[in-house]
């Protein structure tokens, strides 16, 4: 039986060529860290995170690398739970006087739940590769197209309407049959207006969501929700202040007929739990390269596949994928990216993209997720 011998990290970050907004921040770069992970029979799994700080979520799976080093490869949950445990208080635990390290400090909870991800999903990798399978058919899937969506329309201070309108549209002309536009960065008189001006452009036949990074309270939201209603929208992505909960979305939910999609920001299925179970939501998009990994990831799709919510989680096409194969009775599709400006990591790490066509991802059949890591790219880009 493999057992894990080595963890280490491989940040990366390449400058944006134009400073970008969401509604809530400023995006100078775009950013990775690889976590790869070695057994002593020579097996190597590769994992990415979307987190900052980079150098404390790099510090945090270098340690946890030291706890779990010995552990069986393959064991992907008991390494979870092993390293999800020091997230508690436990008797004994002060001062780690039972010989594990005490209680992990509350303040570094989102590197904590990165550095996890990282590392679990290394060891999924390891799994397929060790089974000589790709992961989506260790998870009992067929190999069949998933659907994907381009997502752009991040703000260029000053720029007018026709410039994201235009942006869409070029994804629509490159074959997606959906796309994700930022919005909620302005009034909700301004923001209709230019969402109008993207349908206009885009035409009636062509899926559009809204990403709009927790821009509004409730009553405005509802308001937005309503001036744009008519515009066929096919989603809401984040749509309330970020300290709103379940019952406050199944307010909004109540309020409109444009479902709601939400997760991306969640640590660990225990608070997506209730955005499924209360009905708030239509689209659940936790990120296992964000927070908690790949079996964290398989948790939330299978509660959701019991509630009617469809899956549709947030970046990493390549990866989330094989997650999504799984499910194919609530099986939404993947985010991708239209824009190498946007993401250059995303279109420049990989030997081998993952072929998207037809606005759907093509998984192929190497072992593990499938992904050939170009170093001499991750070396130059190195943060
Ligand atoms: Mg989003």
């Amino acid at each position: 039986m493999s057992k894990i011998a080595e963890v280490k990290t491989h940040p990366v970050s390449i400058p944006l060529e134009h400073t970008l907004w969401t509604a809530h921040e400023e995006l100078k770069d775009s950013s990775v860290i690889l976590v790869e992970v070695r057994t002593d029979d020579g097996i190597a799994g590769y994992g990415q995170i979307h987190g900052s700080p980079q150098k404390a979520i790099c510090d945090w799976v270098a340690r946890f690398g030291e706890l779990i080093r010995g552990m069986e490869a393959t064991a992907s949950v008991a390494v979870w739970e092993r390293l999800f445990a020091l997230t508690s208080p436990r008797p004994g635990g002060m001062g780690g006087r039972d010989g594990v390290p005490p209680p992990l400090p509350r303040g570094a909870r989102p590197q904590v739940m990165a550095a996890i991800a990282g590392i679990d999903i290394a060891l999924w990798d390891i799994r397929g590769k060790s089974a000589g399978l790709p992961v989506y058919r260790l998870l009992g899937a067929e190999k069949r197209p998933i659907f994907t969506y381009a997502t752009g329309g991040y703000y260029r201070l000053g720029a007018p309407d026709g410039v994201y309108a235009d942006e869409l549209a070029s994804f629509a002309a490159a074959g997606f049959r959906a796309v994700k536009l930022k919005t909620g960065g302005g009034t909700v008189a301004d923001e209709a207006r230019r969402v109008r001006a993207v349908r206009e452009r885009i035409g009636g036949s062509v899926s559009l969501m809204l990403d709009m990074n927790a821009p509004y309270d409730l009553a405005d939201c509802i308001a937005f929700a309503h001036a744009v209603e008519p515009l066929d929208i096919f989603w809401l992505e984040e749509p309330l202040h970020w300290y709103l909960q379940p019952a406050d979305f199944v307010k909004l939910a109540a309020a409109t007929r444009i479902p709601l999609a939400h997760g991306e920001r969640e640590l660990t299925r225990f608070t997506v739990r209730d955005f499924i179970a209360s009905g708030a939501i239509r689209y659940v998009q936790f990120d296992a390269t964000r927070y908690g990994g790949f079996t964290e990831a398989l948790r939330v799709a299978a509660l959701a596949e019991q509630h009617g919510v469809m899956i549709a989680p947030h970046t990493a096409p390549e990866l989330h994928a094989h997650l999504v194969a799984a499910f194919p009775r609530s099986s939404f599709g993947v985010e991708s990216h239209g824009d190498a400006a946007r993401d250059p990591v995303a279109h420049g790490l990989f030997r081998e993209r993952v072929e998207v066509r037809d606005s759907h991802v093509h998984i192929g059949d190497r072992p593990g997720f499938g992904m050939e890591i170009d170093w001499e790219f991750a070396k130059r880009h190195r943060a």
